[in-house]
């Protein structure tokens, strides 16, 4: 089926106790035991080892990113950590230069004082990728379109580079969605996403969800079990809301990534804005290789103006549609200030705005910006 069938419809059967239409909140945190101490086949036992709710969150997204097992997190970062608590002391991994921030600095600050070995490739050129590879190489992570410079990783020949490296490949999927591009299908082993952004796609609920094709890969059953070992657990009620919001998630990225391309079209012809990242644009560096991997190329984009830090800053306070906030994926369009969000550690150019662009009419998503360039 279509994915916009299988979003409506996965992981929302109709109750067989009810015959509710929408599923029930199953906010029990354990549940009943048979007389000789067992459970029955399939049954739940306790909430952080699984639940009806995350169990129902997990086969759908699993099976959008055409995947067999869905591992659901508290966050998109415990997803992330849950990656790295996988893998062991002295293992190397390999991540992309512009990158989820909170990634780097787990990887730097915690995983670095346990014995994990980090390098950072600019992995938009391939051969930086294999130049990097070490013998004790275990995972070559991909994040693209990446934060906040919407670079792109060709995907197919990543994964082939780690296949050869006996090292696993991971992409961060979040900014693209299953809906734009399905790594698992180009050659990937592992796909992941903080669900807190498109998937919720309403701003009001954290996730975090690891996808693989097969449950009994080592390194899953590595992930099954430190979700379990870990705690870092979605609540019941969280998965319901990722749950009510996946249906309209084809719609919301389609909708929102039509806008955007006519957002990055207008402040590409903005005398006061130097250069626009968004791969739509020939003249961007990995238009031809997204164009390749992608279906379509998403709604965010990021933008530097002339004038630097003080410039962006000055459009941050003047527009009046958009909201100054960080995050990304919900309805509401948002731009930030990437820099001074990242802190001491930032990579990200002083004049810089990300821009996350949701339903709002395209045409005052334009004039917000415009009003507000002329400002500055
Ligand atoms: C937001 C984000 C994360 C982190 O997810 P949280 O849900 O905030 O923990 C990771 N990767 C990307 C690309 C993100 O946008």
């Amino acid at each position: 089926m279509n994915i916009d069938t299988l979003a409506v419809h996965l992981g929302r059967e109709i109750d067989p106790q009810t015959s509710a239409v929408t599923p029930p909140i199953n906010l029990a945190t354990t549940f009943q035991r048979t007389s000789d101490g067992t459970f029955p086949e399939g049954r739940d036992v306790y909430t952080r080892a699984s639940n009806p709710n995350r169990n129902a969150l997990e086969r759908t997204v699993a099976a959008l990113e055409g995947g067999s097992v869905g591992i659901a997190f508290g966050s998109g970062m415990a997803a992330a950590n849950a990656l790295l608590m996988a893998l062991s002391s002295g293992d190397h991994i390999l991540l992309p230069d512009d990158l989820y921030h909170g990634v780097r600095y787990s990887a730097l600050e915690v995983f670095s004082r346990w014995g994990l070995q980090v390098s950072f490739v600019d992995m938009t050129h391939a051969e930086n990728i294999a130049n990097a590879l070490r013998p004790n190489t275990k995972l070559v992570w991909v994040e693209t379109p990446s934060n906040p410079l919407l670079k792109i990783t060709d995907i197919r020949r990543a994964a082939e580079l780690a296949h050869q490296a006996g090292a696993l490949c991971v992409c961060d999927n979040t900014w693209a969605t299953p809906i734009l591009c399905r790594p698992l299908e180009l050659g990937c082993d592992i796909v992941w996403h903080s669900t807190t952004k498109y998937f919720g796609g309403h701003s009001d609920v954290l996730g975090g969800i690891i996808v693989a094709p097969d449950p009994e890969h080592d390194f899953i059953k590595r992930v099954r079990q430190y979700q379990m070992l870990g705690g870092g657990v979605p609540s019941p009620f969280d998965c319901w809301l990722l749950s009510r919001s996946i249906p309209t998630m084809p719609h919301r990225v389609r909708i929102a990534t039509a806008s955007a391309h006519q957002v990055a079209r207008y402040l590409n012809d903005h005398p006061k804005v130097s250069v626009v990242h968004y791969p739509a644009l020939a003249s961007h560096p990995g238009h031809a290789i997204a164009k390749t991997q992608m279906s379509d190329w998403g709604a965010m984009l990021s933008f530097e103006v002339k004038g630097g830090r003080d410039a962006a800053l000055g459009i941050t306070g003047a527009v009046k549609v958009f909201t100054h906030a960080t995050s990304l994926g919900g309805v509401e369009s948002l731009l930030e200030h990437r820099s001074s969000g990242e802190g001491p550690v930032t990579r990200t150019p002083p004049g810089l705005l990300r821009v996350s662009i949701g339903l709002e009419s395209a045409d005052d998503l334009i004039a917000d910006l415009d009003q507000a360039l002329a400002m500055i």
